[in-house]
This record gives C-alpha cells, structure tokens and sequence, in this order.
C-alpha cells in the first residue's frame, strides 16, 4: 500500500491562514490502513484545528468528509455539491495522488495536501511500515528470494552488495539489514548461491522507470461512449 504521513500541524495552519471555512477530506484507503488519512485521523486533525482557531480567537469552520478513495473519479464526484465557493480551502488528507484529482476535478477550489506521501510499503509492526517496492515497473524479485534489491538496497544494486555492508546491516545506517546480505544468505541456505554469480543486464530504466508519468490502459475495462 501507499505509505503517507501527515504534515507537521504548523504546515497545515499555514494552508488555511486567512481563510474561514475549510473542509478536510480523508480517504478510507491506503491512508486509512496507515493510520494517517482515514476517518480517526480527520476526526482528530479537525479537532485540533478548531481548538486552535478558538484559542486564537480566529473564525473558522472545519468540516468533515471521509471519501471511500480520493484516487476513483467516481468517488470524487460526490463534492460537486461541496464546491462552488463553499469552501476557501479543501484539505486532502489522502495521498499526493487525491489532491490532484480533485484539483483537476474542481478547478476553481484551492486545493491543499495535508499528507506527505512516503513509499510503497507493508506493516512490520504495529505502528511501523517499511519500504519494500519503488514501482519498477517490471518486477524480478523472484530472482532475488522474493527480496526486493530496488527498494531495499541504499543503492539499489542489481549484482551484488557493495562494500559498505557490516554485520548484515546496510552502510547507511545500523538500523537498515542489507538487503543484500539477505538475499545472499538465503540463496547459501538454498545451495543455490551459484545463481548469484550470473551477472543480470535486468533493467533498461529509460523504458521501465523514467521517460515520464507512466499509465496502465486495460483496453478491456475502457467504456467507449
Ligand atoms: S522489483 Fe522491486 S521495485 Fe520492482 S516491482 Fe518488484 S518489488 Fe517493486
Ligand atoms: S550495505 Fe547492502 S543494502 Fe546498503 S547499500 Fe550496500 S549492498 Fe545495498
């Protein structure tokens, strides 16, 4: 899922400076399961917003709304009814990719991203998530014992770890297991550890990862009106 953080609360404040009536809208996917943009988290980001307004003695009015998904046009359409000069400022509490939709959907409202989006990443534990994909676009870590060298190695090295790994931790930091040491340590206990040796040429990065935005179209899916 999309790892997302919520800005630091003086960041926010900044957004809606001057303004009177704001609406912040969570999401209840990827953000919700993160802990960091579903209905508790707007609930309590908005509360703390009033309460700072009032102690300020500043007007303002926050509002609610928590989207099923921010990144769906079909879910998006449920503000047409809240834009429109309603609001004077719309807070997105989903990832980077909710605040733009609803800025192309609805031009004319200030639009503002109350989330940093992080990474791609799982839980490890309560209350902690690691970064596991970078979205290569041609995934092969099949030929890695299931561990992702992209997203997992500082360096995102493809043959081999650098010179910098100490006892299984990565170079840039004590807190990091070098991937690498990983990968090699579970091909040892496969016996397979020859496979390592081959040299892969497994990415043309101009193709899988830069040249652009990427899009999937699933010709299949696509109404044709
Ligand atoms: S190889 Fe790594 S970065 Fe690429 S899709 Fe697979 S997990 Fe993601
Ligand atoms: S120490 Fe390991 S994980 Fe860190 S950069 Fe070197 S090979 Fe990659």
């Amino acid at each position: 899922m999309i790892i997302a953080e919520r800005k630091p609360v003086e960041e926010i404040k900044g957004f809606i400076r001057d303004k009177k009536r704001a609406l912040l809208i969570g999401c209840r996917g990827c953000v919700t399961v993160c802990n960091a943009g579903g209905v508790k988290e707007v609930e309590i980001l908005a509360s703390l917003l009033r309460l700072d307004a009032k102690k300020d003695d500043v007007d303002l009015t926050v509002d609610e709304l928590t989207l099923e998904r921010q990144c769906d046009p079909e879910y998006i359409e449920e503000l047409a009814s809240l834009t429109g000069g309603k609001y004077d400022a719309i807070l997105s509490m989903a990832c980077s990719i909710g605040p733009q939709f609803i800025a192309r959907r609805y031009p004319g409202e200030q639009v503002y991203p109350v989330l940093n989006t992080c990474f791609l990443g799982g839980a490890m534990a309560h209350g902690i998530w690691a970064e596991h994909c970078q979205a290569c676009g041609n995934c092969v870590i099949h030929l890695f014992g299931g561990l992702c060298p992209i997203a997992r190695c500082a360096k995102s090295l493809l043959n081999g770890p650098c010179g910098g790994s100490a006892g299984g931790k990565c170079e840039v930091s004590d807190q990091i297991d070098c991937v690498w040491h990983l990968i090699v340590a579970k091909h040892m206990e496969a016996g397979a550890l020859d496979r390592l040796l081959e040299v892969d040429l497994l990415k043309d990065w101009r193709t899988s990862r830069d040249g652009g935005p990427r899009k999937i179209t699933r010709e299949e899916l696509v109404k044709n009106d």
